[in-house]
């Protein structure tokens, strides 16, 4: 049996935090806002792994309203969805992400960030695939007010 899944996220440029994707924090500055760490690609990878076993979505779990979750890194929200698929009997065949984003350039972390993305799913690196794409300056993540983050993943189970 396969199921498949897609999640999206997406959060506005807040300077003054640090900018964490996929786990990595790749700037200490030039971040995203929002109650959490602001994990976009974290985000919608969790959704796309709730939305596989039709769980919900993330903020079904961790609404933004809860002081619980306010800094909160994101790999909590990732493995609480990845015991929800495996509580079903699903395992992960394969994830695969695009970011949107004009700045910064993302194609040196992109490793980085699959090889800790794998580690928090217990994968190998060769099942995570991270993309980075800009939009050519066009619409909101073209010009510089955010990032977009998009994700697939397909689960199997015997
Ligand atoms: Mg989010």
């Amino acid at each position: 049996m396969i199921r498949i899944g897609q999640g999206i996220d997406v959060h506005a440029f807040e300077e003054a935090r640090p900018l964490v994707l996929g786990g990595v924090r790749i700037a200490n500055r030039g971040g995203l806002g929002g109650h959490s760490d602001a994990d976009a690609v974290l985000h919608a990878i969790t959704d796309a792994l709730l939305g596989a076993v039709a769980a919900g979505d993330i903020g079904s779990y961790f609404p933004s309203e809860d002081p619980r979750w306010k800094g909160a890194e994101s790999r909590l929200f990732l493995e609480e969805a990845l015991r929800i698929v495996g509580a079903g009997g699903w395992e992960i065949s394969n994830l695969d992400v695009t970011v949107i984003a004009q700045k910064p350039k993302l194609a040196p972390h992109r490793d980085p960030m699959r090889s800790a993305i794998a580690s928090m799913l217990n994968l190998g690196v060769e099942q995570v695939s991270i993309k980075a794409t800009t939009t050519d300056h066009l619409g909101f993540t073209g010009r510089q007010e955010g990032i977009a983050a998009l994700a697939v993943v397909l689960l199997v189970r015997d």
